[in-house]
Order: structure tokens, then C-alpha cells, then sequence
């Protein structure tokens, strides 16, 4: 089929943006091609040429592309550099150089769509030596052969940049118009293998039917399942019965996929970055048996052991170069919290039971892997829940998800089997008044503060105690400096002068007659000694207010 057809759609689809006339339009140029090239024209009009997670990319820059079009179209680079300022984007200004072309290619074969295609397949697999003049010269090639607006499509397509509206679930639509397809069907499939070119294909050959048997594969990862907001504790472990609930660590979710002795990780977008972060499917080797999985959990930065700042974490799948040195620098750990596959598909087992499987199968005897801290929850004992909550954000985490047991994995929804709950992402900064001694062990130090803000004419309102969040060195520390700022002391409590200030993490804010400042904080967490701020720096009661009100 002629390159000039795809075109046409392309132009066609550029020209509306409402969704459903996109999708008839794609709906009946899918019906018009043939099973060969169904799979082609499908990722072509999401702009690829591989799945989206595919490793391969064309690593085409805006200045070769420009250097190509100068070449066939005889102009220099710089007329090319105008063009693409004027009319905004290469593939435009392509368009327009092309109608002065003064080197045309007579008794040119006319572009087929096959051959674009695997061309610029051919761009991604190149590499090594001399790189760019052999990419130069597939651009070339299709690019002489090319009329207008052909170079504008092939240059998009080229440099990933085609930007014509249809997104995965226009193609999804149009795949289940043009096979009459249950759009939940279609939806589903894509979830599972993230391959819309193999949808296509099977929902030509094989229809429904042959839809509902397709299954996710390792190696094709899996849209991830997502959590909805949890209200409350209480309230979802009410509502689900029985729950287990995890902690909530900070890090970046990984999906781990291993077929014989190759182990793939991939993002929550499903980017491959097994590269950058190779120890990880060395430890993963070694923890896992011997046989095909597909595996989740949350990859964490650490630092002695402690979680650290996220940002370590996307820095370090980033990485393109020096890998070996980061691998020390920013050390790795993966919680992992379910299984997907083992041999065979686990996504319609409960969740209890791919848990139990994961317990089973992983070995946690590395430091670097271990599996998500869990506790089995009902009504009975909520406050175990609130515990590992305190004891999460305590220990620098998150939060908590609250899962229930007997449900499947549902790939790429955002249901309610699945919640998180999770410290408000906003902190305070307060000061402390007071505080009370501990019990047993720790009676030598202050184990609970009483922290205040302030109102409009700078008095100090009480708040909440917070008790969590404190290793023993801070611990330690803080002791000290109430021990230095004392007033007065009675029985195990003490009053302070206001000189310390912490910074207070919280799941929410509620009303309270309790306090001073007629709000308080649930699970108030410690996150640090601000030395660094004074008393004019403390929140106010205005903002908590303002907070509290949404
Ligand atoms: P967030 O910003 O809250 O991480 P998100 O949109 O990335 O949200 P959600 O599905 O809404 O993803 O929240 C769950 C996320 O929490 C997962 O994507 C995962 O990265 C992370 N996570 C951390 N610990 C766990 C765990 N024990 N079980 C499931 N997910 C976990």
C-alpha cells in the first residue's frame, strides 16, 4: 500500500480534533488494509514505530534531519533553519521547502508504506561506528523518494514528534468500529500486552474471541493497576472487611520482567530501564527461581539503610553514562508487593494468593530485596493500621496502601480494591512549648512533644504532640535542648520557652476543641529540627484554617 494513502489519513486526521470523527476516520482505513500492514499502520498512527516501551529509539536530532532536508531539497541549512523558525515545526517547513525542490528524483518508485516503515526501524537499530552518516543515509534514501507532504510526515515520524491528536484510545475505538469488537475487550487486551499493532492484528484474524485469550507475556509489560485516595483508615478497612495494608514507600515503581536469564524493569510509564540500573537485575537473579515472572514493587534510594530522597532515585534510571559509579552512590532497594506471573498468569488469582506466592518463590535474604512490611487488617484491628501508618511516615515513607485480598489485578484502572492513604505532602512548621517524658527505656528522654503555631497577633496556640518520626540521635538532641529551654517541670511534663522549631508531616487536619488553635493534626510526624527558621517562621493558625477548609 502507497505511503501517499497514510498520508492522506494523516492530513485527514490533523484537520478535526472531535474524537469520533478521528476514529471513523482511522476506522475505515483500518478496514481497507491488509493484515501485514494492519500492525504497521496502527503504531504509525501513534506516531511509531515500536511498541512504546520498546527499548529502540530512532535518536534523530532536529540538526541531522535539518542537514537531510537541506541536501534533497538543494537549499543550505540555514534557508532550512529559516523555514522551520517561519512555520514552526520541521515537518512544515519540509513541506514548503519542497515546493521549490530543484533536485528532483525522476521515475522515483512511489513510497510504500511497508518500506517507510521498516526504514525507519532500520534508523532505531542502528549504532556503533559512523552512526549518524548510515541514519543519514536511510533519511536520505526516503526523503528523495518523497513528495511534500510525504517529507512532512516522515520527518514527524522521524523524529517522534507527530503530533496529530489520535492517542491509544481513539486507535482502541477505531480498532473495535472497524472488527465490531466490545470495547471493553479491546481496552483490556491493550492493558495486558501494551501492544496495539498485535490488538489490531489479532482483532482482524481472530475477533473477539481471539482477543479475550490474548494474556500478558514477560517481556510485554503491563499497564500497572493504580490506587484511588483513601478517606480514612477506618473507613476503607470498614468497607473492604478484610485488607492487607502495606507500606507506602517513596521511591518508583518497577515492574520486573525475567524470560530465561534476562531480566527487563520498566517505570509506571512503562520506559525500559533495565540499563541503568544493572545490579538490580543482578540481585533479582539471584532472589528469584528459575523460571519466567513478572514481578512489581517500589525501588527505593537508600542511604544506611534509610530511604532517601526521590530524586536520587530518578537521577539514578536516568543515567545514560557512568553507571558503574552510581551504583555505589546511590545504593538501591526493592520492596516488592505482587506477582503477576510465574510460569503462568496470576493477574485473575486474589491478591492474597499472589502475595503468598511472592513470599513463597522470593528470597529476601539480600538486603536488597525484600518484600513490602504487611499486616492483614480488619475492622477487629484498626489500629495496627494506624500503627504501620505512624510507624511508614515514621520511617521517612509515605504512607499506606490498603488492598483487598480477594480481588485480581486489574491492569491500568484506578479502582477501589486498591487504595492509598497517604501524610498530607504539605508540612508545618511549628514550635515547641512543652513535652512529656517517656515510658520505660526511653523515660530519660522527652518522648512526646507539644507543638504550637501562631494566630494574627503572634500568640502561641497549641496544635498536637507529636511522638513519632524520631531516631534516637534526634531524640537525643531534642532532649537536650529542652533540658536547655526548661521553665518548668511537674511530674513528667515540662514546659519550655519557644525556641525550637520543628517541621511537622501530618496526615490531616482536623477540628479539635482540644487544642488551642481549635484544629489539630492527625499522626503529626516529626520530619526534622528546623535550625535553620525562628519563631517568625512558624505557620499560622489563618493557614491551617485555610488549609483545613480546602
Ligand atoms: P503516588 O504519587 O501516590 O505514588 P501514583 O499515581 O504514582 O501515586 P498510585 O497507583 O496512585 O500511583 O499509588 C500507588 C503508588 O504507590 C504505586 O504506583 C507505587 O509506585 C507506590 N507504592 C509504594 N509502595 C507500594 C506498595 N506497597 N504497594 C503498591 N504500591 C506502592
Amino acid at each position: 500500500m502507497k505511503y501517499q494513502e497514510l498520508v492522506n489519513v494523516y492530513e485527514a486526521l490533523a484537520g478535526t480534533t472531535k474524537r469520533l470523527e478521528k476514529t471513523d476516520i482511522l476506522a475505515e482505513f483500518f478496514s481497507k488494509v491488509d493484515t501485514q500492514t494492519l500492525p504497521q499502520v496502527v503504531l504509525m498512527a501513534l506516531g511509531l514505530v515500536f511498541p512504546p516501551w520498546s527499548e529502540e529509539e530512532q535518536g534523530v536530532g532536529d540538526k541531522i534531519l535539518m542537514k537531510a532536508v537541506s541536501s534533497v531539497v538543494g537549499v543550505s541549512t540555514n534557508a532550512v533553519e529559516d523555514m522551520v523558525r517561519e512555520k514552526g515545526d520541521i515537518g512544515a517547513a519540509a513541506e514548503e521547502l519542497y515546493k521549490k525542490r530543484t533536485q528532483q528524483t525522476f521515475f522515483s518508485k512511489p513510497l510504500t508504506i511497508d518500506f517507510v516503515f521498516t526504514s525507519i526501524r532500520k534508523i532505531a537499530k542502528i549504532s556503533g561506528n559512523h552512526s549518524q552518516s548510515r541514519k543519514i543515509a536511510i533519511i536520505l534514501e526516503l526523503l528523495s523518494s518523497a513528495n511534500g507532504t510525504e517529507a512532512k510526515y516522515i520527518s514527524k515520524t522521524v523524529l517522534e514528534e507527530l503530533r496529530i491528536g489520535v492517542g491509544e484510545g481513539i486507535i482502541r475505538d477505531a480498532i473495535s468500529k472497524t472488527f465490531g469488537i466490545d470495547k471493553k475487550v479491546t481496552e483490556r487486551s491493550h492493558m495486558l500486552t501494551n501492544d496495539l499493532g498485535l490488538v489490531a492484528e489479532v482483532a482482524m484474524n481472530e475477533g473477539e474471541e481471539g482477543l479475550k485469550k490474548l494474556t500478558l507475556k514477560p517481556g510485554r509489560p503491563v499497564k500497572p493497576m493504580l490506587a484511588q485516595l483513601s478517606e480514612g483508615i477506618a473507613i476503607s478497612i470498614n468497607e473492604m472487611g478484610k485488607a492487607i495494608c502495606e507500606t507506602k514507600y517513596d521511591g518508583i515503581r518497577v515492574q520486573i520482567h525475567k524470560i530465561k536469564d534476562n531480566v527487563q524493569l520498566f517505570t509506571r510509564r512503562l520506559e525500559n530501564v533495565t540499563e541503568a540500573i544493572p545490579e538490580m537485575s543482578d540481585y533479582i537473579k539471584e532472589a528469584f527461581p528459575d523460571e519466567d515472572f513478572i514481578a512489581e514493587g517500589e525501588m527505593v534510594a537508600t542511604k544506611d539503610g534509610k530511604p532517601i530522597s526521590f530524586q536520587y532515585i530518578l537521577q539514578r534510571v536516568r543515567r545514560k553514562y557512568n553507571i558503574e559509579e552510581a551504583i555505589d552512590k546511590v545504593p538501591l532497594t526493592l520492596f516488592l508487593f505482587d506477582l503477576l506471573y510465574l510460569k503462568i498468569p496470576l493477574i485473575d488469582e486474589p491478591l492474597k494468593i499472589r502475595r503468598e506466592l511472592l513470599k513463597e518463590n522470593v528470597n529476601t535474604s539480600k538486603a536488597q530485596i525484600n518484600l513490602s512490611e504487611m499486616i492483614e487488617a480488619s475492622p477487629e484491628n484498626i489500629d495496627e493500621a494506624e500503627k504501620l501508618f505512624n510507624s511508614s511516615i515514621a520511617g521517612g515513607n509515605e504512607g499506606i496502601m490498603i488492598k483487598d485480598p480477594e480481588e485480581p489485578y486489574i491492569p491500568g484502572i484506578r479502582g477501589k480494591k486498591m487504595l492509598k492513604f497517604k501524610a498530607e505532602p504539605e508540612t508545618l512548621d511549628v514550635v515547641v512549648v512543652g513535652g512529656t517524658h517517656g515510658l520505660g527505656k526511653r523515660s530519660n528522654f522527652i518522648g512526646s512533644y507539644l507543638i504550637a503555631i501562631k494566630n494574627q497577633d503572634n500568640e502561641l496556640k497549641t496544635v498536637a504532640h507529636a511522638a513519632t518520626g524520631l531516631d534516637d540521635e534526634t531524640l537525643e538532641k531534642l532532649t537536650k535542648l529542652m533540658e536547655k529551654y526548661k521553665i518548668y517541670e511537674k511530674g513528667t511534663k515540662l514546659t519550655v520557652e519557644p525556641k525550637i522549631i520543628l517541621e511537622i508531616a501530618y496526615s490531616e487536619i482536623v477540628k479539635s476543641p482540644e487544642y488551642e488553635a481549635g484544629y489539630s493534626l492527625r499522626f503529626p510526624v516529626v520530619r526534622r529540627i528546623r535550625e535553620d527558621k525562628s519563631i517568625d517562621d512558624i505557620d499560622t493558625v489563618e493557614r491551617l484554617e485555610s488549609m483545613f477548609k480546602g
